[in-house]
């Protein structure tokens, strides 16, 4: 059985996160560790939630090939480290927590990459989920919302598009579309 590279994308605050620790307790799965550019959130630990580096630190990265996809976010520059990747896939599914530039890249790239997107009920309901997380100014939360209608441009790009109004429904429609393609 081949393991699988699996790209979840969608807005910031649509769950991700919580979808992904459930799938991780699981077992058999990996989450590909981000290098990213902006500065810790609370609660965010180095090395696990991100590698907080330096813009030199990844233009340096960028030239060597260090990344496997990249993009800039809001001012900030993201990048999925390869060797990770490529390590990971050798005993488990990969899954990947990017948004959708760096998606379509994976995807030229990787072809039999499975994409997909997760999407909140409604555009209210993803600004109370952003204004509850606390970690965004009214400002960046509007440049989220924003975002959405960029993301949901993409959306037939992806394999699967998966609407997150009830998480334990969520996580078994994430893991059924997984073991149906592994
Ligand atoms: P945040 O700053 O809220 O953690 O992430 C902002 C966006 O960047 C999210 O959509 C997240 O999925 C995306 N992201 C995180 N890591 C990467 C990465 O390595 N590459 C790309 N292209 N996007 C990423």
């Amino acid at each position: 059985m081949k393991n699988s590279l699996i790209i979840l994308s969608g807005p910031s605050g649509v769950g991700k996160g919580t979808i992904i620790e459930r799938l991780l307790s699981r077992g058999g799965f990996a989450l590909s560790v981000s290098c990213t550019t902006r500065s810790p959130r609370k609660g965010e630990t180095d090395g696990v939630s991100y590698f907080f580096i330096s813009k030199e630190k990844f233009n340096e990265m960028l030239e060597n090939g260090g990344f496997l996809e990249h993009s800039r976010h809001f001012e900030n520059y993201y990048g999925t480290p390869r060797k990770f990747v490529e390590e990971k896939l050798k005993t488990d599914n990969v899954i990947l927590e990017i948004e959708v530039d760096g998606a379509l890249q994976v995807k030229n790239a990787y072809p039999e990459a499975l994409l997909i997107m997760v999407l909140p009920p409604d555009r209210a309901e993803l600004k109370a989920r952003l204004i509850k997380r606390g970690s965004e100014s009214e400002e960046q939360i509007g440049e989220r919302l924003a975002r959405l209608d960029y993301e949901l441009s993409k959306r037939d790009s992806y394999d699967f598009v998966v609407i997150n109004d009830d998480l334990e429904k969520t996580v078994k429609d994430i893991e059924n579309i997984i073991k149906a393609r592994n």
